[in-house]
């Protein structure tokens, strides 16, 4: 009997539980991807170079790839009818579209005898796994991750199969979907950033790994300096698997660039972990008091951010980051954020619906999460009185403006006295940069004096209705 794997996140051969189980049977495989219409348009156009490379591997081994789109429900049952299915393998997606499309599928499946396997494989553990020794969730990051590294990480054990010949079912042509741009064509910087595929992220952690990781630690943190991975787009569609690139990680050694990396991963499971629980993360405040937050309507500052033209140079760099590139520093990522929700006050489901469209690495869970923790609305939140400074926070990250006049070149001749704030430079100093503001750049939308002034009486409000005890007396999150 002929098996389907139906590909999700999990755009590899190597360490594939769905793939692996599938060929070991022995029976003829069909393969098959259903385009994720959720999908942001950084990520359509990552997954467009994915799928060809997942095609091509697959057309490397004998088989071939099957492009459908439509409802996955009425695909996958049409193909068990055709084709006489005995079992459908795919990995578990923990996204809430696709619980409700499993437990459908799982229910028109049955009574045609095909059998719905659902296999971990898009991060280290399966989410219900990891609870408190009470038998909850976790709802802060450190006893989380102490679950995690005591529940030991599986090693990646599963080689990719050597020959993936069998059924084939006719295919839709992948340019017919049309996930690139035409016209404009916005992703020349997303080409000349990435390499999508799973040979792609592979080359991308051995690159990591073979530069400077004890430096990590520190490196991570400057937004203008190569310190971190880049390896989430990759890790988002499921390019490299979570248990290898844990264990990879852990042979480059136990200083403290490795011990802090693989932290990280943790908080990816974190973040999975949260939507498991809260399916509806990218919209509602884990912590219902914030329905209640007094949030502004201001869509010309809201287009403004968009754009990278708030007139904060740290700001507009990652936002402008994030446009060319199709990714954005992590430090950069909490700058932009807080200046959106905190000093404008503009909703965060506002600024996650746009990095949801802008990022290649758009993820449900960690986009969702994060944005509720710089709200100070989500699980383990940022505490409700650190309301980042990102002038202080751009001195601090990028002393020597690198990433600034990377991407805001208009600032590029301030002096770094001036390069963070550039209202503050005198009239002198403006023109020797041959830079004048509200003509060549724009005047802040909001100053962080007045900004953090606008977040403190927000929070208090809602303090006032919610318990201000609780909200002040949060601890704040180690990787600040
Ligand atoms: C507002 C906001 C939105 C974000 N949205 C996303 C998103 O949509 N998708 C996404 O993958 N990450 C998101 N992050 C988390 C983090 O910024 C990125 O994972 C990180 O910048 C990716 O760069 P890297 O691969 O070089 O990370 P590295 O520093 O090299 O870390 C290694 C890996 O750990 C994981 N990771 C690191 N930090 C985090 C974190 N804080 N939360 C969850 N996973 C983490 C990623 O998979 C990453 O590839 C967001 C953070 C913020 C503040």
């Amino acid at each position: 009997m002929t098996r389907l794997v139906w590909f999700r996140n999990d755009l590899r051969l190597a360490d594939n539980p769905a793939l692996h189980a599938a060929a070991a049977s022995g029976e003829p495989l069909l393969l098959l991807y259903i385009l994720d219409e959720q999908a942001g348009a950084a990520s359509r156009w990552w997954l467009h170079h994915s799928l060809t490379a997942l095609a091509g591997g697959i057309a490397a081994r004998g088989g071939a790839l099957t492009l459908r789109r439509g409802d996955a429900v009425e695909i996958i049952t049409g193909l068990a009818r055709a084709h006489g299915l005995g079992a459908v393998h795919c990995a578990r997606a923990y996204e809430p579209h696709w619980r409700e499309t499993d437990r459908a599928l799982d229910a028109a499946l049955r009574p045609l005898g095909c059998g719905l396997h659902r296999h971990h494989s898009t991060a280290l553990f399966p989410p219900e796994r990891i609870l408190s020794k009470a038998g909850r969730p976790f709802s802060v990051f450190t006893p989380f991750a102490k679950a995690c590294r005591e529940a030991g990480v599986p090693a990646p054990a599963l080689p990719a199969p050597a020959r993936l010949d069998g059924a084939r079912a006719e295919s839709e042509a992948l340019a017919e979907w049309r996930l690139l741009p035409s016209a404009p064509d916005w992703a020349g910087g997303l080409r000349a950033a990435w390499t999508p595929g799973e040979a792609g992220a592979w080359a991308r952690l051995r690159a990591f790994l073979a530069g400077p990781v004890d430096d990590y630690a520190a490196a991570r943190d400057a937004p203008g300096r190569p310190g971190t991975s880049r390896l989430s787009p990759h890790a988002h569609f499921g390019e490299i698997s979570p248990w290898a690139l844990w264990h990879r990680a852990r042979t480059a050694g136990d200083g403290q660039g490795v011990r802090v990396f693989l932290k990280e991963l943790l908080w990816r499971e974190f973040s999975l972990n949260l939507l498991w629980h809260h399916p509806d993360l990218r919209t509602r405040p884990i912590r219902a008091e914030f329905a209640a937050f007094p949030w502004v309507e201001a869509p010309a500052a809201l287009a403004a951010w968009r754009r990278g033209r708030t007139g904060i140079p740290i700001v507009d760099a990652g936002m402008r980051e994030l446009w060319q590139t199709g990714w954005m520093h992590n430090r950069a990522r909490m700058i932009c954020a807080s200046y959106l929700v905190q000093h404008l006050l503009i909703p965060w489901q506002a600024g996650e619906a746009w990095f949801w469209d802008t990022l290649c690495d758009a993820d449900w869970a960690a986009n969702g999460a994060s944005w509720q923790w710089v709200a100070g609305c989500g699980a383990d939140a940022a505490p409700y009185f650190r309301v980042f400074n990102p002038v202080l926070q751009g001195r601090k990250f990028d002393p020597d403006g690198a990433y600034v006049r990377r991407f805001v070149p208009e600032l590029a001749r301030l002096p770094d006295a001036y390069l963070h704030a550039p209202w503050e430079a005198p009239e002198a100093a403006l023109e020797a940069a041959g830079l004048r503001l509200g003509r060549d750049y724009p005047p802040p939308l909001v100053t962080p004096e007045a900004g953090r002034r606008a977040a403190l009486a927000a929070y208090a409000g809602l303090g006032r209705g919610a318990g201000a005890d609780t909200l002040a007396s949060r601890a704040g999150p180690a990787h600040l």
